[in-house]
């Protein structure tokens, strides 16, 4: 028997052991009670123990790609935990934030555990999942036109050589999800040394727009990566949510 301490208790004891013996006597009751019982007293809450803890706060972790860990996950066994990661040929070490295959609206990295020419920078608004594995079905069907499912079906790789990892979430619009995907890419030189054909909202908007950049589809050389970063400083002055 538990009893929280109460100093109008602390004579409970001696009459439940010394009276125990009576019910001995009754053979109706006698089986039920073949042990004497045992007493003990808890310690109620104080002022003490209800104002702290002696267990420390454990902090959420704040970096690091998780999986998912559902039973039919496709994703899982693709993503990259490591913290820091620093992706194949650079030197850029990335501290992931803490997302998950499920995650949406997302900035993403694919690499290659082969070799250092497969990083892809990708975007996507809806669920990552729902990317990725669009991903691998371009790899499973070697589609021409897509980079990163050609570059999967090149002589001694396959699906298992994909890994990927999130770069970021919760934007709050698709240009500024857009804006951190190119900012990845000038990052991670994806656009010279990678899977990626363009510079993404550069592409689209900047340099097409500036008159700078319209050659790229007859062949002609990305512009220079200073000159590129030196725009990017320049726009990020007029355009706070340039970079997120
Ligand atoms: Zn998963
Ligand atoms: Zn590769």
């Amino acid at each position: 028997m538990v009893f929280e301490f109460n100093y109008k208790l602390t004579k409970l004891s001696r009459p439940l052991v010394k009276d125990f013996k009576y019910l001995r006597l009754d053979p109706s009751i006698r089986d039920l009670f073949s042990d004497p019982p045992l007493s003990a007293r808890r310690q109620p809450p104080n002022l003490r123990s209800l104002l702290t803890s002696s267990r420390l706060p454990q902090p959420p972790a704040s970096h690091g790609n998780r999986t998912c860990n559902k039973r039919r996950c496709q994703v899982c066994k693709h993503i990259i935990t490591d913290v820091p990661f620093i992706p194949p040929g650079t030197t850029t070490k990335i501290r992931p934030p803490p997302l998950t295959c499920d995650s949406s609206n997302v900035v993403y990295l694919l690499v290659c555990t082969r070799c250092d020419r497969g990083n892809y920078v990708g975007e996507t608004g809806s669920k990552f999942r729902l990317r990725f594995n669009n991903h691998k079905q371009t790899i499973r069907d070697n589609t021409q036109g897509f980079t990163v499912g050609q570059h999967y079906n090149l002589p001694g790789h396959d699906l298992n050589d994909l890994k990927c990892i999130l770069l970021g979430s919760s934007f709050t619009s698709q240009q500024i999800r857009r804006n951190s995907e190119t900012k990845w890419v000038l990052t991670l030189n994806t656009h010279i040394a990678g899977l990626n054909r363009d510079l993404g909202i550069i592409s689209d908007y900047t340099f097409h727009n500036r008159g700078g950049f319209r050659g790229e589809a007859q062949g002609a050389r990305p512009p220079p990566f200073q000159k590129i970063l030196k725009f990017f400083q320049l726009h990020k002055t007029k355009d706070k949510a340039l970079f997120q």
